[in-house]
């Protein structure tokens, strides 16, 4: 049982065209191929690699977390959601972890190869960054102690979602 659990404050930005965030999405694919893998628990009966390039960055953001966390040795079962915060204009992503340290560290990663792929740059290679998080890995016996997450991110790239709309993935 997972028991951690590290929320990301994401901010809403300007809007991507339907293509901008289409070859984002393949860009990402191309470099975390895991993430063809990933399902959601709701509505989302496409093929994951169809949902990645439709969906909001924000939920982008969120399995580009697991599926890096999950490359640094996370077991499977970590998972997340995130939710429109209704007034906020920003996103909240929970990932539900079984080490902050390497939960925060992907979502630095994440962030660096979103703003990579939506910025129309190659999107960085992620293996030596994803070595390093292995290595941030913490034993059992000396558990490193909760981060400060709000610190952690900064999403500049969702659209705009309805005012007032509730959504929310897993
Ligand atoms: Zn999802």
């Amino acid at each position: 049982m997972l028991e951690d659990r590290v929320d990301f404050v994401l901010e809403v930005g300007v809007a991507g065209s339907a293509d901008a965030r289409a070859s984002a999405a393949a860009a990402l694919l191309e470099r975390l191929p895991g993430l063809s893998d990933h399902r959601c628990s709701t509505g989302c009966d496409h093929p994951f690699a169809e949902e990645l390039a439709i969906t909001e960055p924000a939920h982008l953001f969120e399995h580009l977390v697991l599926e890096i966390m999950s490359c640094a040795g996370s077991p499977r079962s970590v998972h997340g959601e995130t939710r429109w915060r209704k007034g906020d204009d920003a996103f909240r992503v929970s990932v539900y972890d079984d080490d902050d340290a390497v939960c925060v560290g992907a979502a630095r990663l994440a962030l660096c190869m979103i703003d990579d792929a939506f910025a129309g740059r190659a999107v960085r290679d992620p293996r030596d960054a994803i070595e390093r998080l292995r290595s941030l890995r913490a034993e059992p016996s000396r558990k490193r102690g909760v981060i400060d997450p709000a610190r952690a991110a900064v999403l500049r790239y969702p659209a705009t979602p309805e005012p007032g709309a509730h959504t929310m993935w897993t």
